[in-house]
């Protein structure tokens, strides 16, 4: 923008210039809208139940509340209950597209696990095959994570051919929080404080590799 027009805008708008953006992030809440991701049966609440993607956006809009607290510009693939395509295949590839298109230095996408064995949990995190500086991201988001909540299973850093890693062009990793499926980590994720942890470690991971 012209610099005598910006001046102005700051000027009527009645602030001061703002401390430049750090990084621009990009952050992907998995599923959305007819998307539901896993769902099972609410411990609390009969008859209702707990949807992937409402606990991934909770936990995406803490984390993108605390980067902006701090001054990086956060992309979101979406801040509501959305699905971005009525197409699966073209959903995914429009949350790469919103990085890709935002020239975003990292994409983060957020999702809650599920398996049919009850008594799987833990947390672990994805970064797309071969991928050295998504791996760098992956090993740093887990790790923190992995500090963060010592009591919970680590189940490490692992190679995903996933779409929205396979699509995004800048590093990219995918973190699976907690098991929906697994009775303790479903309560665990419920906790809004607990979203607000995970939020704060995934930061610092986030953080931890810039500095790498
Ligand atoms: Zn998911």
């Amino acid at each position: 923008m012209n610099g005598f027009w910006e001046w102005l805008r700051r000027l009527l708008s009645g602030g001061s210039p703002q401390r430049p953006a750090r990084y621009v992030i990009a952050l992907d809440p998995g599923h959305g809208g007819k998307y539901s991701g896993a769902a099972v049966e609410h411990p609390f609440q009969p008859g209702q139940k707990v949807m992937e993607k409402d606990i991934t956006l909770a936990i995406t809009l803490k984390l993108a509340q605390l980067l902006r607290d701090d001054g990086h510009h956060v992309v979101l693939t979406r801040d509501r209950d959305v699905h971005l395509s009525d197409d699966l295949n073209s959903d995914l590839r429009q949350r790469a597209e919103v990085a890709n298109t935002a020239g975003a230095e990292i994409f983060v996408s957020i999702h809650c696990n599920s398996a049919d064995n009850p008594e799987a949990s833990g947390m672990e995190t994805y970064h797309f095959p071969g991928s050295t500086r998504g791996r760098a991201l992956a090993d740093q988001i887990q790790r923190s994570l992995v500090q963060a909540f010592p009591e919970r299973r680590n189940r490490g850093v692992k190679e995903g051919n996933f779409a929205v890693l396979r699509w995004t062009s800048m590093p990219a990793c995918l973190v699976e929080t907690e098991f929906l499926t697994h009775r303790d980590s479903l309560l665990f994720l419920l906790d809004s404080q607990n979203q607000q942890r995970m939020a704060g470690a995934i930061r610092e991971g986030i953080y931890q590799y810039f500095r790498t």
